[in-house]
């Protein structure tokens, strides 16, 4: 160990920078807080990094036929987001690009696929539009514009983000204040948090609340209740693909039968990402049937492509949320405390602001106030990266 060793008095240490710890750590510092993030690998790294990024306005939530809690709490969240890539709020993202302005939805020609949408769209009146004859078929996303297409096409409310560039957004602002840490962070029985790296002198953090936001990760504290929901997503890349798209194609559930993002991995190459049901059903395929259960998917719902040269990978993530007693999704994000030491989840990316807020209200109850914090102690100190896309990693077979 070190001879050297530093204090460090900080009103919130944040453990973790996916998504829900750089809103926060944004959200703390233009607030005057001294808080300081703390990351032990990259930013994004968990669920962030693989989030499709959709800013969703409670489309997804509303298909079952009534508005939900998730519905409502989610409905100011696309404004809020596009406000904050204006730079129009204190939270300024303008570093950060949408991939599209819209997700779109599609109905097959099934008719309980119809019947859906017909619910959705009266909940979601002003949230969600009908792609009129009117605009033309150039506002219909390319991969669906042909003859022998049945279903109905709607355009929701709802951004697509490019998930690195919000990431890289926040790192370029708040850099004096995100460090890298080498191994997880661990808190100590007396409430601080040694911050090690290789060649650097050990640093102690005095933090008046520590917050984690570390996704998977928040199970390392005692008290947390947690529970683990797998996804088997699906990633296609190849020269058939008909163009980007960005929908969600409605089945018979609450669950949009496929979702679909697309993205430019590092050579150019377009891949669309797949989600939805198909992920959430997948987690009971190996690889090899995922892979099969895509291509008739996708071969049932876009039959005019020739799938055939198209490559697949997949992979298996969890997402990580507050424990509910059914097990199923969280209604908006979740906070829980254990005396200065707070758990969060963001149940989705897009609802980071939201968290943020209510991990503020709780530093006010604590009557943790703002003090100015001199971080120079912690300059030169290593900085983490950002994640790298599932669509550039080096680990994933693709056949
Ligand atoms: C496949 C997939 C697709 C999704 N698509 C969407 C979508 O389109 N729209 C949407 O709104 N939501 C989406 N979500 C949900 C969204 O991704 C998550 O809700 C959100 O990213 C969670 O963010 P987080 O910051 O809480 O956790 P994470 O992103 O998991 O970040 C946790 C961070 O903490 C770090 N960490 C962990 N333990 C420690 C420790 N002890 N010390 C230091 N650091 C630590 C990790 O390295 C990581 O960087 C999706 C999720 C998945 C899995």
């Amino acid at each position: 160990m070190s001879a050297i060793q530093r204090i460090l008095n900080v009103d919130a240490a944040i453990v973790g920078g996916g998504i829900a710890g750089l809103w926060l750590l944004a959200r703390l510092r233009e607030r005057g807080y001294g808080a300081l993030l703390i990351e032990s690998e990259r930013l994004g790294a968990g669920q962030t990094i693989c989030a499709q990024g959709i800013v969703h306005g409670g489309a997804k939530y509303s298909l079952h036929g009534q508005v939900s809690r998730s519905a409502e709490a989610v409905a100011g969240m696309p404004a809020l987001w596009r406000r904050c890539l204006r730079g129009e709020d204190p939270i300024d993202l303008r570093g950060a690009r949408l991939l599209a302005e819209h997700q779109h939805l599609w109905t097959t020609g099934a008719p309980i696929s119809r019947l859906a949408a017909f619910f959705a769209s009266k909940l979601m009146h002003g949230r969600m539009d009908k792609v009129a004859d009117a605009e033309g078929a150039h506002a219909v996303p390319v991969a669906l514009r042909h003859p022998a297409f049945r279903g109905t096409v709607y355009r929701l409310d709802e951004p697509v983000l490019e998930v690195a560039s919000v990431l890289a957004a926040f790192a370029e602002r708040y850099r004096d204040a995100i460090a890298r840490s080498q191994g997880p962070v661990t808190l100590k029985a007396d409430g601080t948090i040694t911050l090690h790296c290789a060649g650097y002198p050990q640093q102690v953090l005095r933090p008046a609340v520590t917050v984690f936001t570390a996704g998977a990760g928040n199970i390392g504290l005692p008290w947390v209740a947690q529970q683990l929901r797998p996804l088997h997503m699906v990633l296609a890349r190849g020269v058939n693909l008909p163009g980007p798209l960005y929908a969600h194609c409605l089945g018979a559930s609450d669950l949009p039968r496929l979702t679909v993002t697309s993205h430019y991995d590092a050579g150019g190459r377009l891949v669309w990402y797949l989600g939805g049901g198909l992920a959430e059903e997948g987690i009971k395929r190996d690889r090899h049937e995922q892979i099969r259960a895509a291509r008739r998917e996708l071969s049932a719902l876009l039959p005019w492509v020739d799938w055939n040269p198209v490559e697949f990978a997949t992979f298996t993530i969890q997402r990580a949320e507050a424990q509910q007693p059914d097990g199923g999704r969280p209604a908006g994000p979740s906070v829980s405390r254990d005396r200065r030491v707070i758990a969060a989840w963001p149940t989705k990316l897009a609802l980071a602001p939201l968290l943020a807020e209510q991990i503020e209200e709780v530093l006010r109850s604590l009557d943790v106030r703002p003090r100015p914090t001199d971080l120079r102690a912690l300059t030169g100190w290593p900085r983490p990266e950002i994640a790298v896309y599932p669509w550039d990693r080096d680990d994933l077979e693709w056949s």
